[in-house]
């Protein structure tokens, strides 16, 4: 069966959970191989083989982890070259796509970006879905030159256990000087908030407008939740939040068990980052708001006085 390569994206050898979506994805179309860049390896290993990976191709190299993604492409159009595999699955962040671009064109392969489904073709190859004009048209595609390349949103599919041997395989790289050019000289982690990445949350409380800049109390609730917090572009564009908590079209999508929408209009650019949430709920203080047309309960109401109660009932609820 062929190898199917799944980049894996991790903090310091904590997997995200897109990873254990991707192998599981990749499972569906061969064997699962994932290729892990950096350090941290020891930690990520019993994740890597919990989700399916059968082998680990392990770069370490300071030529590959001191740079911004270049080099990563030409790891992966190596493994490409020597491993013939049948598919090449990459998250579909902003790091994930540069490099699945720059390895389409070393390897003179199809790519598909943003997929939200991917399925075994007929006959071999893949067949993703891909959702534009802010899910409003769904789009089945294949590749048909070299190598599939594909790049996969988040919450494309339930990760499912299935162990894998994990076989860890150090891969010696020689990274050309062009890939080099741009090297990273400082790298900070983002101040922790406690809370849950936003993509990878079981709830998440998005602020927009309605909130007039003061996000105190969606935060409150979220904490009072344990839930991440997300914003729209009206939020995020007007300062009040950063980008990196932008829900929707230009911002991340998630499909948590719970989206609470508040101040919210739900316009479509919005929706098509939220729309997949498996409970939706909105606090908005006008009836007519589009978002209502979406959630599954709505509160007609100013958010700064639902907030607070809804926040004291769950923690009376806790107890
Ligand atoms: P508004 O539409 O102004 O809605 C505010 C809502 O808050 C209103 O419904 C109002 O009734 C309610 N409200 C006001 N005060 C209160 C209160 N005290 N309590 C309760 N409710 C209150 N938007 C995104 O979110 N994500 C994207 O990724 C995105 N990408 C875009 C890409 C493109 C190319 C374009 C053109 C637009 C994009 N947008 C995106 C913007 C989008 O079209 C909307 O402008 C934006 O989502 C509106 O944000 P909002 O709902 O917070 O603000």
């Amino acid at each position: 069966m062929a190898e199917v390569l799944v980049l894996v994206d991790h903090a310091n050898g904590t997997v995200r959970k897109t990873t254990a979506e991707l192998l599981t994805i990749a499972r569906r179309l061969g064997e699962p191989s994932a290729v892990f860049v950096g350090e941290g390896f020891d930690a990520a290993k019993e994740a890597l083989a919990k989700y399916g990976a059968e082998k680990v191709y392990r770069v370490e190299s300071a030529d590959v982890t001191d740079h911004l993604v270049a080099p990563q492409a030409e790891v992966l159009a190596q493994l490409v070259a020597s491993a013939s595999p049948a598919a090449v699955l990459i998250p579909s962040n902003s790091a994930g796509k540069e490099i699945a671009a720059r390895l389409a064109i070393k390897t003179e392969s199809g790519l598909i970006t943003d997929a939200v489904d991917v399925q075994a073709g007929e006959g071999g190859g893949v067949r993703t879905t891909q959702s534009v004009f802010a899910g409003s048209y769904s789009v089945t595609s294949t590749v048909t030159k070299g190598t599939p390349i594909v790049t996969v949103k988040p919450n494309s599919a339930a990760p499912e256990e299935h162990a894998g041997a994990a076989a860890d395989e150090v891969v010696s790289i020689e990274v050309s000087e062009a890939a080099k050019a741009a090297k990273i000289t400082e790298s900070k982690p983002k101040e922790a908030t406690g809370r849950p990445e936003l993509t990878e949350a079981a709830i998440v409380v998005s602020g927009g407008r309605g909130t007039g800049g003061d996000f105190s109390k969606v935060e409150e609730f979220a904490d009072s939740l344990g839930a991440a917090v997300g914003a729209s572009r009206a939020a995020v564009d007007a300062g009040w939040y950063p980008h990196t908590s932008q829900v929707g079209q230009t911002g991340k999508q998630v499909s948590p068990q719970l989206y609470v929408a508040c101040g919210i209009s739900g316009a479509i650019q919005h929706r098509a980052g939220m729309q997949t949430s498996k409970t939706i709920v909105a606090v908005n203080k006008d009836e007519e708001a589009p978002i209502f047309e979406l959630v599954d309960f709505g509160v007609v109401g100013d958010l700064f006085t639902v907030l607070p109660q809804a926040t004291e009932k769950v923690q009376a609820a806790k107890g």
